[in-house]
């Protein structure tokens, strides 16, 4: 089969989260079993070019349509780890993907929404054909209706659309001019609560719900995200739109790539091990306190890595951070925020706790790094308000570090219970707690450090058992192999 995926990221070159990782290790698994997979990505000034091997011009004089102009673009292709990638480059004076940063300007829509048409354009003018075209979030959520509405009227009428819902916080919500920029126009037709009207805001057009309707396959990160989603207030005025078109809809796991993360071969971390000398952990551990300057004590180490977002339990991970370090805890944690707020409440915190030498927050984005922290830690907090799948617990857990987690989207489907679980205790793999609060982090918490002290075998166990846990994406590969068969025929 012949896949094409359009997104705004890709991991490791373009990375602000889990998309990133998705987009690659999807695109890897479908490339294993023999389809062909060709990405097509902005070309950012910002990406990680020292991750693209062969970068070279691949269509020099591509003619966009935007507004009614014509703009001059010109496509790069290159290999990601493997992966065939093509980068569209704009000419414009307005720079759309020369900005230094991924996301974070206030025309966000036109620049993704004009990556969309250019990215069809390009499918267009070279002749690729794909059975499946894949897009992922509000970014490219227009591409379907580029598909169905303009596309399939002039030579691509064989490709079907598939597309993943990964955060549905971020809607991508745009006035009429989009219409116009694309070329799509008749904001009548548009405007309609059955196609792109926002169900909220009537003045606004809703590019996450564009490409719900015009789609021939929805799906989104986990089963448990999906069912939220569609029957409460995490589908952000979308549920509706779910509901009616639940029958193309479905939740798959995101899986993670053993490839990138996998402690028996990781090339980051300094000592390689498996669930059979799980022990060599142990010198990560004191790798990681020598290069945080944390002091060697008999103590586990509890980390937080990921975005510092609202979504993410912003005070929470601040409360586990004073009640860590009062219960005979050591705490790491690594994140970054484009929010000025969020991102100055961390720096006062990590000045505050400058000198405690059981403690350590890095503010920033450092992969690398990451890899250490997952292999050196024992526990990891995800207390996030809503998590569409969360990958940081599955990658701790393949690191034999113990997630604690909030009971929410794809962490309830993912993390099991040391006490409460209703399965056997070798499927146990984690702490949950229900309650949005400080006490309900407190009470997984407490008992996870009241385990790893008072019985360390059983806190082995729960390692064991998590590295044990298949979350590759062998098994999410072949679901999607299913759903684009199914919309083939
Ligand atoms: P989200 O997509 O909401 O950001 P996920 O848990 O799905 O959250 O994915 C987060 C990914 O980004 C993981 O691979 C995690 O290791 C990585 N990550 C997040 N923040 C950082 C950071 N500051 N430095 C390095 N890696 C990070």
């Amino acid at each position: 089969m012949y896949i094409v995926m359009i997104a705004s990221e890709c991991a490791p070159v373009a990375k602000v989260g889990g998309l990133a990782d998705v987009v690659y290790g999807l695109s890897r698994e479908l490339e294993i079993r023999g389809n062909d997979v060709e990405i097509i990505l902005p070309k950012y000034d910002c990406m990680r070019y020292d991750q693209i091997y062969g970068l070279q011009e691949s269509y020099r004089d591509l003619h966009v349509p935007y507004y009614d102009q014509w703009v001059h673009c010109t496509v790069y292709f290159g290999f990601v780890h493997g992966r065939k990638c093509y980068f569209i480059d704009t000419h414009h004076s307005k720079n759309f993907f020369n900005r230094g940063v991924f996301y974070g300007h206030h025309d966000d829509p036109e620049r993704f929404v004009f990556f969309c048409r250019a990215a069809m354009e390009f499918m267009l003018k070279s002749g690729k054909n794909p059975d499946i075209i894949h897009c992922h979030d509000w970014q490219t959520g227009i591409v379907p209706v580029l598909l169905y509405d303009i596309y399939k009227q002039i030579g691509m009428s064989h490709p079907r659309a598939c597309y993943t819902l990964h955060n549905l916080k971020h809607q991508g919500l745009v006035g009429e001019y989009i219409l116009r920029e694309t070329g799509l126009n008749n904001a009548g037709h548009y405007f309609h609560f059955d196609r792109m009207r926002d169900n909220i805001d009537p003045f606004a057009l809703n590019l996450m719900k564009g490409g719900i309707v015009y789609s021939n396959f929805v799906t989104t990160v986990s089963p448990t995200y999906a069912g939220e989603i569609k029957f409460t207030n995490e589908g952000y005025g979308l549920g509706h739109t779910l509901y009616v078109h639940q029958g193309k809809f479905g939740g798959i796991l995101n899986g993670i790539d053993y490839e990138v993360w996998n402690p028996e071969t990781d090339r980051h971390i300094p000592y390689t091990y498996g669930i059979n000398n799980l022990n060599m952990k142990y010198g990560n551990k004191e790798v990681l306190r020598h290069r945080l300057l944390l002091r060697n004590d008999y103590k586990p180490i509890v980390a937080y890595i990921g975005r510092l977002d609202h979504q993410k339990g912003v005070h929470l991970i601040k409360h586990a951070i004073f009640y860590a370090l009062d219960h005979g805890c050591q705490f790491v944690l690594l994140g970054s925020s484009p929010n000025h707020e969020i991102s100055s409440y961390f720096w006062n915190l990590k000045h505050h706790l400058n000198d405690n030498p059981d403690c350590h927050l890095e503010i920033g984005y450092d992969e690398e790094l990451s890899h250490l922290i997952y292999a050196g830690s024992d526990m990891i907090i995800v207390p996030s308000l809503f998590e569409p799948c969360g990958l940081t617990q599955l990658i701790a857990m393949k690191y034999g570090t113990v997630p604690i987690v909030r009971d929410t989207g794809g962490l309830r489907d993912t993390v099991f219970d040391a006490d409460h679980a209703h399965r056997p205790y070798n499927e146990r793999n984690g702490y949950v707690f229900h309650n949005f609060n400080n006490e309900g982090l407190e009470s997984a918490l407490h008992r996870a450090i009241g385990m790893w002290y008072s019985h360390p075998n059983h806190f082995r166990e729960l390692m064991e058992n998590g590295m044990r846990y298949d979350f590759s994406w062998n098994h999410p590969g072949q679901h999607y192999l299913n759903i684009y068969d199914y919309i083939r025929e």
